[in-house]
């Protein structure tokens, strides 16, 4: 009987997909990747914004919510997610994004 080798090596059906989750820092909401924007610390201690979420650095993740942004901008959830001090021009492109991607009233609910 040589039919369960056979067996276990081609597996039928399709294959679970991955899907990354991630967490924003300020509402701790869960969800995949490509709904959050990266938020990096460089290699050389600055904190940027990180859109294609392809730069060197530790990552930490917002939701789409205007108030989290806001939040991140003014409170300290940034800094203890990345462990370093988010100068104020950090929080000023952190506003900024905002302003341009998200809308103030808007919850999160795209679409
Ligand atoms: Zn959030």
């Amino acid at each position: 009987m040589t039919q369960e080798t056979g067996a276990r090596q081609r597996r039928k059906g399709p294959r679970p997909k991955h899907v990354p989750m991630r967490t924003c820092v300020v509402c701790r909401t869960k969800d995949a990747k490509r709904t959050f924007v990266r938020i990096v610390r460089t290699p050389q201690g600055t904190v940027e914004i990180d859109p294609t979420g392809k730069k060197n650095g530790r990552g930490a993740y917002l939701c789409t919510r205007f108030a989290c942004w806001e939040r991140a901008a003014s409170g300290p959830a940034l800094d203890r997610a990345l462990r370093v001090e988010v100068t104020e021009e950090a929080r000023q492109a952190l506003r900024h994004y905002a302003d341009v991607h998200f809308r103030r009233d808007d919850e999160g609910a795209s679409h």
